[in-house]
């Protein structure tokens, strides 16, 4: 069952000279217990969609219609007080600098004490005990001594693992993951992503991971979806995705990657349109070697090519 989904999204940004979309009818959903990659280049949409579940948005951007329901609540009609109470308590984000989500002046066991008071209701020794059992559940050693630690004496994984063992005492049931490894090295990375890998199955959190990183995906999520310039292009379960990937910009993310051995290794020629640049038709058409006529002046729009496989491209109609 879904506990998340968001419908049609459409937003723009408010700029000195004029206003510009910025995502393009974004829908996508997210049920208990699964991991959907929300993949693509830097600028594509990802994070500003996933800003938008949790109503963090810069002042310039501005929501134009859709929907976002969270639990069947629309999240775009709730009050500041009921926002309030769906970060954190019920939809956590794990940053990619977790620095931007811990205060450097207060010990991390402070702050994580300070999110279950606010969000479970407890205090003294209740409150170090959940603390200490969410610790422990992100592998934190010595977890009692570490809750007295300040942010600059953990490393850059153990701040991420303070992160998510802040979403976890407040039993967050969405985590949204921006970027969640970026910053950390590979055996790190792999860590963190093990971590994120067991409370999903073992609390049955259901995880939105926002990355460019397709060998992080292939290994761990459960659904791919992939944007373009503001627009889903493609989404399938991960297998069928890596299996059998059908719209041209996937085909050409997985063949750059670099563990296609025995393949040539391609680029994406050009670059990724900025939101002010206006293109008609696919806005994948310029750096498309499939291009045809008609991709030039009208939009795709998404098909139905298989058991949960949709895809927005005009060569779906001319395959079939
Ligand atoms: Fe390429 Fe046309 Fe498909 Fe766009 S619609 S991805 S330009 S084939």
């Amino acid at each position: 069952m879904n506990i998340l989904n968001v419908e049609n999204l459409n937003l723009g940004f408010e700029c000195e000279n004029g206003f510009f979309s910025a995502l393009y009818n974004v829908s996508f959903s997210l049920a208990k217990s699964e991991m959907l990659a929300l993949v693509g280049e830097s600028g594509c949409g990802k994070s500003i969609s996933a800003m938008s579940i949790l109503q963090l948005l810069p002042k310039t951007a501005q929501i134009t219609s859709g929907k976002i329901t969270f639990d069947d609540k629309n999240i775009l009609e709730m009050s500041p007080t009921e926002l309030q109470h769906l970060r954190g308590a019920k939809i956590a984000l794990i940053p990619q600098d977790p620095m931007t989500s811990l205060n450097p002046l207060y010990t991390v066991g402070d702050q994580l004490l300070e999110v279950i008071k606010i969000h479970q209701n407890l205090k003294g020794k209740a409150a170090i005990e959940k603390a200490v059992e969410a610790f422990k559940s992100v592998q934190i050693p010595n977890p009692e001594e570490r809750l007295r630690a300040y942010p600059h004496e953990f490393s850059g994984g153990m701040k991420q693992r303070g992160i998510i063992a802040m979403a976890l005492a407040c039993n967050a049931e969405i985590l949204i993951a921006d970027e969640p490894t970026t910053a950390l090295d590979v055996t790190i990375q792999a860590q963190i992503m093990d971590i994120l890998e067991k409370i999903k199955q073992e609390r049955q959190t259901a995880i939105l991971l926002i990355t460019h990183d397709l060998a992080v995906v292939k290994e761990h999520a459960d659904r791919v979806a992939v944007m373009y310039s503001g627009r889903i292009v493609e989404t399938a379960p991960a297998n069928e995705f890596f299996a059998n990937p059908k719209h041209p910009y996937s085909l050409a993310l997985l063949n750059s990657l670099p563990s296609n051995r025995g393949k040539v290794l391609e680029t994406i020629q050009g670059q990724p349109p900025s939101i002010q640049q206006k293109i008609d038709g696919c806005k994948f058409h310029p750096r498309c070697k499939f291009c045809m006529e008609i991709c030039k002046k009208v939009a795709p729009t998404s098909q139905k090519i298989g058991e949960n496989h949709f895809v927005a491209c005009h060569l779906v109609n001319k395959n079939s």
